[in-house]
């Protein structure tokens, strides 16, 4: 057999800008060794006349943070190509969140990114299953996802975890935004163990994917300490993260969520 697949007669973007070519797309052992002719015997083929064949998308921008609880397809991003998301954006998501601030975390997403309150609270549920960030990436893993993901800590749930509702009203002090640092040291820790662990993923294939480089701070200027002289940062409709996320399509909305 020459092939474990071939997907026949689609349009083949290859991803480098060139103009689609109409051709075959040849797979063996997990890794594709025919672009344009696949000719020979294959174990499956797929008809991909009138279709385009792409290389996966990464959408660097979203805000899968609480559909991926129970959405594990991470609809609607795999309908439009997207193999690997980053979620986290804007310095929103949902963790670490204590107990007591899940109520204020799901406002700021349904105020902030226009989420509906009422598929967050059914979706999350009543009893979160993770208070730290490095619970909740341990959570994300457990349910597992159709797409890679990668997860940024945001701004807002590491001033309220360690600020309590304070977090809008004043700027840290030096204490706190050394516990915030520290916070961010564990979970930058928790995403370098678990690229670690993972097989056969080697280091250049990395690089430059967001949050994937080790011992670099979030933000390139005062680390997780940055912003906390403004005010309600992070909970204002009109700030400039929430223009920037409204523009977006890719942006997610949680769906229906009861029972699925
Ligand atoms: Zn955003």
């Amino acid at each position: 057999m020459d092939f474990d697949l071939v997907i026949r007669g689609g349009t083949i973007m290859d991803g480098t800008g060139r103009p689609g070519v109409r051709g075959d797309v040849g797979i063996r052992d997990g890794r594709i060794v025919a672009v344009g002719e696949a000719k020979g015997a294959a174990a499956q083929t797929v008809d991909a006349g009138g279709l385009v064949v792409a290389p996966g998308f990464i959408d660097v921008h979203t805000h899968y943070d609480a559909q991926v609880m129970w959405d594990r397809m991470l609809t609607i991003s795999p309908w439009h190509g997207v193999t690997t998301v980053v979620m986290g954006n804007c310095g929103f998501g949902v963790a670490p969140t204590r107990p007591d601030h899940r109520g204020l975390i799901m406002r700021t997403l349904e105020k902030v990114e226009g989420m509906s309150l009422a598929a967050l609270e059914a979706g999350l549920g009543e009893k979160w299953p993770f208070e730290t960030f490095p619970e909740y990436l341990d959570a994300v893993e457990r349910r597992g996802t159709a797409l890679n993901v990668a997860v940024l800590l945001g701004h807002t749930p590491l001033r309220l975890y360690v600020m309590g509702e304070e977090a809008t009203e004043r700027p840290a002090t030096d204490d706190e935004i050394a516990r915030m640092r520290a916070l961010v040291r564990e979970a930058i820790g928790r995403g370098r163990d678990r690229l670690r662990d993972l097989e056969g993923v080697h280091p250049h294939r990395l690089r430059g994917q967001a949050g994937a480089e080790p011992g670099r701070p979030v933000r390139r200027d005062r680390g997780p300490g940055r912003g906390a002289g403004r005010r309600g940062t992070g909970h204002r409709p009109g700030h400039p993260s929430a223009a920037t996320c409204s523009s977006r399509s890719s942006r997610a909305s949680p769906g229906p969520p009861a029972g699925r």
